[in-house]
């Protein structure tokens, strides 16, 4: 079975660490952090994904796939990330030289100040068939990038990976698995710690 990784660079380390101390639920970024104020605006730059055969290239799907985390203030968006400025900002159509091989997504979470996060910017491997919830030919050997999008949207908000198999913050999927677009209780209660 195919499985690729939904990772996240800068939490590498922290895994490193965890794989010492078996954790049976979600995990936080560490430093524990979280941006200043719900909702948190995160946006999707307009020029899509070429592999996602909906009408935008995956944008108005992720706008609305996204918003599953309840705090998420969602748009499309006529401007790329900036590093290390808000607002957060997904890229479809951009691997932002962080995200090949095996690597579905990744979300730089480097970006904060003591415990508040101040920017986090989504890249996308543009190597990897996708598709999206509003594609008309369904899936076939393709990830979803609903559910993708959903779990970094969990990074960008402070979230680290979770063990529970099955939780959006698991860190991997398989080809045509749309369970990480629907939060798990776990995920919830990621959240619920955080804000
Ligand atoms: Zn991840």
């Amino acid at each position: 079975m195919n499985r690729k990784s939904i990772l996240t660079l800068a939490i590498a380390t922290v895994l490193v660490v965890m794989a010492a101390q078996p954790m049976m639920a979600y995990t936080l970024l560490s430093p524990r952090r979280t941006w200043p104020t719900t909702p948190v605006t995160v946006l999707v730059y307009n020029q899509g994904n070429n592999t996602i055969s909906d009408s935008d290239g995956g944008v108005t799907a992720v706008v609305g796939a996204i918003r599953a985390w309840g705090i998420i203030n969602s748009a499309s968006s006529p401007a790329p990330a900036v590093r290390g400025a808000a607002p957060a900002t997904i890229m479809l159509g951009d691997n932002g030289h962080i995200c090949n091989g095996s690597c579905l997504a990744a979300t730089l979470t480097g970006y904060y100040t003591g415990s508040t996060i101040t920017d986090a910017d989504v890249y996308t491997n543009t190597k990897t068939k996708l598709y999206s919830s509003r594609e008309a030919d369904g899936c076939s050997a393709e990830y979803d990038i609903d559910g993708i999008m959903t779990h970094e949207v969990g990074h960008v908000i402070g979230l680290g990976h979770s063990s529970v198999a099955g939780a959006t913050m698991y860190p991997s999927v398989s080809a045509c698995n749309t369970g990480p677009r629907s939060l798990e209780a776990d995920d919830i209660a990621g959240k619920n710690d955080l804000y």
